[in-house]
Formats: C-alpha cells, structure tokens, sequence
C-alpha cells in the first residue's frame, strides 16, 4: 500500500496536489478540513463542535479529530493506499496515526511538504476565499491565525518524520504540473509498492 502524507501550511497547494495524486495513484483521499466541512454542511454534532474552532482559525482539539479520522479509515475494506491531507497536524496526531496503521500492519510510506513563504500564503488564501466563499478564507486575521498555528503546533511534525527518514520537501511556489511531477518523482524514488 501506498500511504502519503501531504504536509504544508494553509495554502500551500495540498488540496490540489492531493486530487492529481489520487488519481494517478488511486488513492483514497482523506482531507480532515475537508470531512470537517461536510459535517458543518450536514449539521452534525461533531460539525458544530469544529466550527467553533475553525471559525477561529484554531485546530479542533486531537481527541476529537483523531478519532474521526480512524473511522474514516476504517470504512475503506482494500485501499491501494491513503492521502492524508491537512493530518496529522500535530505530535500528538502523528504518533496517533502510526500506531493506528500499526495496528492494521500498515504504515506511512512517505510524508511530502510543501513549503511556501508566509506573504504568497495569506495572498492565495485570501484570494481561494472570494472564489470558493469559504468563511475561513476571507478574514486576513483568522488566515493569520492559520498560520500562526501552523507554525507553532504542526510544523514541529516535520521533524518527526525526518527522525522516521519519511520527509521529502518541495518549494511549492512553482507551477501545478512542475510540483506534481516532482511529487510524483519523490514518490516512485520511495516507495518500492508504486
Ligand atoms: P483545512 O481545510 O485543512 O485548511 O482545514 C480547515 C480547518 O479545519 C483548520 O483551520 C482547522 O480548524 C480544522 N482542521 C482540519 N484538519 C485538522 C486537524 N488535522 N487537526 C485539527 N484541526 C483540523
């Protein structure tokens, strides 16, 4: 199985590299912010509890997020593989996961990050925001919250996998296609299963 990782700032390109992956890969694509969204959308218990965070550009709390991400995996009988999109995003995520696919003699393949300086994030988002509306997207200051959080409590996961020798970053200022190749190379180079 092939399960990735796709790390980054808010805005830095993981949704959209995340589609492409999937495809080519036949992934199954798993986007916390994504699945929170849908729960806000269908007015569920779990969707008002993460709207209350989200609204403020904060994480919603690990005990919560963890365990809807474990049920989310566990709908899928035979994956060839996972995306996880925006999780882990913090420590406390991270060693969640591993011991979670451990369980299912599973674990992460490759962790790819994309990296992209703070001003182009707060432009993209703020421009990703008048076209997609959503709320989150348009404040200047919960964005810059985004990435204050980022900085503080995910960021630090980079380390975490380059203890585990998973880390491959990528500038993710250049074109679509260039950074999709380039993923694509980090991928086939690591992964003996592709
Ligand atoms: P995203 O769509 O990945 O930018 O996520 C939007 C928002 O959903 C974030 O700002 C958080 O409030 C929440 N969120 C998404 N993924 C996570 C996660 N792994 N842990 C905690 N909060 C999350």
């Amino acid at each position: 199985m092939l399960n990735i990782v796709l790390f980054g700032p808010p805005g830095a390109g993981k949704g959209t590299q995340a589609e492409k992956l999937v495809k080519k890969y036949q992934l199954v694509h798993l986007s916390t912010g994504d699945i929170f969204r849908a729960n806000i959308k269908n007015g569920t218990e779990l969707g008002k509890l993460a709207k209350g965070y989200m609204d403020k550009g904060e994480l919603v709390p690990d005990e919560v997020t963890i365990k809807m991400l474990e049920s989310e995996v566990g709908k899928y009988a035979y994956p060839k593989g996972f995306i996880f999109d925006g999780f882990p995003r913090t420590t406390a995520q991270a060693q969640a996961l591993d011991k979670f696919l451990a369980t299912r003699n599973l674990s992460i393949t490759i962790t790819l990050a994309l990296e992209v300086d703070e001003e182009e994030l707060t432009k993209r988002i703020l421009l990703r925001g008048k076209e997609s509306g959503r709320a989150d997207d348009q404040d200047e200051n919960i964005v810059r919250n985004r990435v204050k959080e980022y900085n503080n409590k995910t960021a630090p996961l980079k380390e975490f996998y380059l203890k585990q020798e998973k880390l491959k970053t990528i500038q993710g200022a250049g074109g679509i296609d260039d950074i999709f190749t380039e993923l694509c190379k980090m991928i086939e180079a690591n992964a003996k299963t592709v």
